[in-house]
């Protein structure tokens, strides 16, 4: 087949929201329901996964923090490799592709390849974290900000959790934790520094799907409830004012609170 008669490949990242089907953006089905090639990430829930078309190829590229994963080279140079052959290439991303998923690595090296590649936003997970429960993650009266974080720093780039304690806690700012669970008590010993002690958080694990759960707590109490109630991954750790109203949203009874 000559070049100019081989079909035009296409390479998209697609973010696949937090886990419910119903939270994909309208954008983000059609691209799936388009891919004749799809990698997917293990954050990506079954029914999502399940939206593939029955003949396109599916590829599992799981990328769990501290387990067996493809090597992200080789997930980047197998997509090069679809687009050239004229393949509709979708990676699909748990949440939104460009937080903390490194879609941003992922995006530069097709570049540098010479491949156009068209994003498609997701609901990352700490804003479905937040809403879920029924609160805001700004507030007029409680929060002027928020600051999404990792707690799972690339060695040698890691955060300084005492100078953002204080920022925090001076700018009213609601700290939005991804990849915390392992760290949590050193994140909170250091969080300590300029937040109270009772300043209100919230954990929340596997948010949007069938079996999410969470617990209310503070940030002196955080650690040792996230033990006791055996919090695992993925979550999401939410600190700050606006948690406070958790209590009240206790009263309603669908929202199914474990209070610590
Ligand atoms: N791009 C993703 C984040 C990837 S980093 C997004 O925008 O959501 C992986 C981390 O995201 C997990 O360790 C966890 O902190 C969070 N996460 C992703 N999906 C989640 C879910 N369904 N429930 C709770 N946390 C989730």
């Amino acid at each position: 087949m000559k070049l100019s008669e081989r079909p035009q490949g296409s390479c998209t990242l697609v973010g696949a929201g937090p886990g419910d089907p119903e939270l994909l953006t309208v954008k983000a089905l059609r691209a799936i329901e388009s891919a004749t090639v799809l990698l997917i990430d293990d954050l990506v829930s079954e029914p999502i996964a399940a939206l593939a078309p029955a003949n396109a190829r599916v590829i599992q590229v799981g990328k769990r923090g501290g387990c067996p994963s493809t090597p992200q080279s080789f997930i980047e140079k197998l997509m090069i490799t679809e687009v050239r052959k004229g393949e509709r290439v979708v990676r699909l991303k748990g949440g939104d592709p460009f937080v903390f998923g490194r879609g941003g690595e992922e995006v530069e090296s097709l570049r540098e390849a010479g491949i156009a590649v068209q994003v498609v936003n997701g609901i990352t997970a700490g804003l479905a974290a937040v809403t879920s429960l029924g609160l805001p993650l700004t507030h007029r009266d409680h929060a002027h900000g928020v600051m999404f974080l990792t707690g799972h720093a690339r060695s040698g780039g890691d955060t300084d959790w005492r100078a953002l304690s204080c920022l925090a806690h001076s700018q009213r700012l609601t700290l939005v934790i991804y990849m915390g669970v392992r760290s949590a008590g050193q994140i909170a010993q250091e969080l300590l520094h300029g937040l109270p002690a009772q300043t209100a958080v919230a954990v929340v694990q596997n948010v949007s799907l069938p079996e999410q759960r969470h617990i209310a707590t503070t940030l002196e109490n955080m650690a040792q409830d996230m033990a006791r109630h055996r919090m695992g991954s993925p979550a999401v750790i939410v600190v700050g004012e606006v948690m406070d109203s958790l209590a009240s949203a206790q009263a309603h009874p669908h929202k199914q609170l474990q209070t610590a």
